[in-house]
């Protein structure tokens, strides 16, 4: 049986912080931990760093105070502009903000504040609910993160997130409100997404629903990401295991023919 999620409601110090991202100035992230628990997740290294026992995916602060730290640091800003990414090391639309509304308030700031330009990126369906607010923004764009269209492989790695096929939804309805969407296909996982099957299924759903602007990346091979992964393609993708090994001894050549292959599929679609 897997362990219960641990929640716990926190007071944050700061939640406007700067960031390395390319192409971004800041990040917002008003939960700590994720209990989507994808298990490639390179964010799980924040178990260590918030002083967390719990696994990955099995712990979440709730920073309850996110809108009013906002507030004050919107107010002291000298350079009011800028780009902040929404969710760069949790899913701000994870399960509990249906309860908590701690992203909505957030957002419910910058619509007032109206100097930055807002990006978000998530695996949740629950984005639909801020519609209204997010159509109110200066500038806003939304990523939905899908790896498989397959629902089973979907529940197998990301356990806690919305089905593809609900994110694609999600997606399509933002578009329809005048909001900005892309997909990012990421990551690109060795002998399992990867596949011209797979990404074909992909591919083919992403042009279907009109959703032109994609980005890919594949995995990024930090230590406790390998170890979790490895579990879960010896205990349900046992077939994919030798695919994972070979992406792992040569990363390179591995990228080299699957980029060729999404670019071939791409110009298919
Ligand atoms: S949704 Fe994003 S932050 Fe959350 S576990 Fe998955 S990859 Fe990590």
């Amino acid at each position: 049986m897997s362990p219960s999620i641990v929640r716990r409601e926190v007071l944050c110090k700061s939640i406007l912080g700067k960031t390395g991202i390319r192409g971004f100035d800041y990040c917002i992230n008003p939960y700590t931990g994720c209990s989507h628990g994808c298990h490639y997740c390179y964010a799980s290294f924040m178990s260590r760093f918030s002083n967390h026992r719990e696994k990955w995916g099995y712990f979440v602060d709730i920073k309850i105070n996110a809108a009013y730290i906002l507030s004050k640091q919107l107010k002291s800003r000298k350079k009011p502009g800028g780009k902040v990414l929404i969710g760069t090391v949790t899913d701000a639309y994870q399960p509990d903000e249906a309860r908590y509304k701690v992203t909505r308030s957030i957002l419910e700031l910058l619509a007032d504040y109206q100097m930055l330009e807002v990006h978000i990126l998530t695996k949740s369906a629950l984005v639909k609910r801020d519609i209204s607010i997010l159509s109110q923004l200066n500038m806003c764009k939304a990523g939905f993160s899908i790896t498989t269209m397959n629902p089973k492989i979907a529940r197998i790695l990301e356990p806690g997130a919305s089905l593809p096929q609900m994110r694609i939804s999600a997606a399509k309805e933002l578009a329809k409100a005048g909001i900005p969407v892309w997909v990012f296909i990421s990551p690109v996982l060795p002998g399992i997404t990867d596949t011209e099957e797979a990404l074909s299924s992909l591919l083919y759903t992403l042009h279907e629903s009109g959703i032109n602007e994609i980005m890919t990346d594949f995995l990024n091979p930090y230590s406790g990401v390998v170890r979790r992964l490895k579990y879960i393609y010896r205990r349900y993708l046992p077939d994919a295991v030798p695919v994972l090994n070979e992406y792992l001894v040569n990363p390179d050549i591995y990228k080299e023919s699957t980029e060729y292959r999404i670019n071939r599929l791409i110009n298919r679609y």
